[in-house]
């Protein structure tokens, strides 16, 4: 629900270039080979590329993991950077302290998520407030690769302190949360656990097989925040259908039809869907790459990297307050 992880990622760390250079070059290699199909026109072609960049400046990342380790400028400090990095660690969480880092007055370090929440330093008791700020700390943390929050889940890179947040936001090993959307299920787990998780606790969910079917919403007429969704099952993937009325703008109620894999973002980019409203001697198509669960409806509705319509054109299609979705799902 933050900032948007894709638009973050090819911009990391402008004054890093020995540390942003691997990445972003494996990404644009490969976000250009995507994007270069050129299967999707206007908007919906740079929505999707833009997806295809993020995805990939993981996965170039993700093929060599010593390279950023390697390329630190502080070589000398490469062999003691594990103990090093150790001396980061929050008393609290036990993750890192990093920049901006503050002390006690004693000099004790607390990571700066837990110290809003402390009223005391957690290892001395003394004071938190005023806050001093350890300049020489930061810039030891600016010259050591810290390990990826999930490594404990098998993610093997260490990156830059500042690339770290928008590293773990896109990270393959950071848990799957529930995909239903709204956020009343706190459920999360492996991706191997999700369809489990939805066929034991969102029974209500209808699956259609076979890659081309209708996806029927009913009383699209219902006030207030709607959603609509159901599985699709071809290609022994599932899919999750999702369609959305909400107001992203006040006063202006809006449209939001997407469909998810039920896998990573790599898996998802095997596959391509079209939505399409028929009837009425009229047609509305949106055809795209499908969104990774992982990324979540949300992140798609912000990015509008969906098909959107408002309430006028989803009455020009409807039939009795129903509207049908024509969704299909092709391997590319
Ligand atoms: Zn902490
Ligand atoms: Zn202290
Ligand atoms: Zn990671
Ligand atoms: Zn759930």
């Amino acid at each position: 629900m933050t900032v948007p992880p894709v638009r973050q990622l090819s911009g990391t760390g402008p004054q890093l270039d020995a540390m942003s250079r691997p990445s972003s070059a494996g990404g644009g290699g490969l976000g250009a080979g995507k994007a270069g199909g050129g299967k999707h026109g206007g908007a919906g072609g740079a929505s999707v590329a833009a997806a295809a960049a993020g995805v990939s400046s993981v996965a170039g990342s993700g093929s060599a993991p010593p390279s950023s380790t390697v390329s630190m400028p502080a070589t000398g400090l490469a062999g003691q950077s594990s103990e090093l990095t150790a001396l980061f660690e929050c008393p609290v969480c036990f993750d890192y302290v990093l920049p901006p880092i503050l002390q006690c007055q004693a000099g004790h370090l607390v990571c700066n998520q837990c110290r809003q929440k402390l009223s005391c330093c957690p290892t001395c008791r003394g004071p938190l407030t005023p806050s001093i700020r350890n300049l020489a700390m930061e810039k030891v943390a600016s010259t050591l690769p810290f390990p990826c929050k999930y490594s404990s889940a098998g993610c093997p890179l260490s990156l830059h302190h500042s690339e770290k947040p928008d590293h773990e936001e896109v990270c393959e090993f950071r848990p799957y949360t529930c995909p239903c959307p709204g956020a009343t299920c706190k459920w999360h787990g492996s991706l191997e656990a999700v369809m489990p998780h939805l066929m034991h606790a969102h029974k209500s969910i209808t699956t259609l097989q076979g890659e081309d079917i209708v996806f029927l919403a009913t009383d699209i007429n219902l006030p207030g925040a709607v959603d609509w969704v159901m599985m699709q099952s071809c290609f022994s993937h599932h899919f999750m259908l999702v369609l959305e009325k909400q107001e992203k703008y006040e006063g202006h109620q809006q449209f939001f039809a997407v469909v998810l894999l039920i896998g990573t973002r790599k898996q998802a980019e095997n596959f391509a869907y079209r939505l399409e409203l028929n009837g009425n001697r009229r047609r509305l198509t949106w055809e795209a790459t499908p969104r990774s669960i992982h990324d979540g409806v949300a992140a798609a509705i912000m990015n509008s990297d969906c098909l959107v319509f408002d309430t006028s054109i989803a009455h020009l299609f409807a039939d009795n307050g129903n509207l049908g979705i024509n969704v299909t799902i092709s391997m590319c």
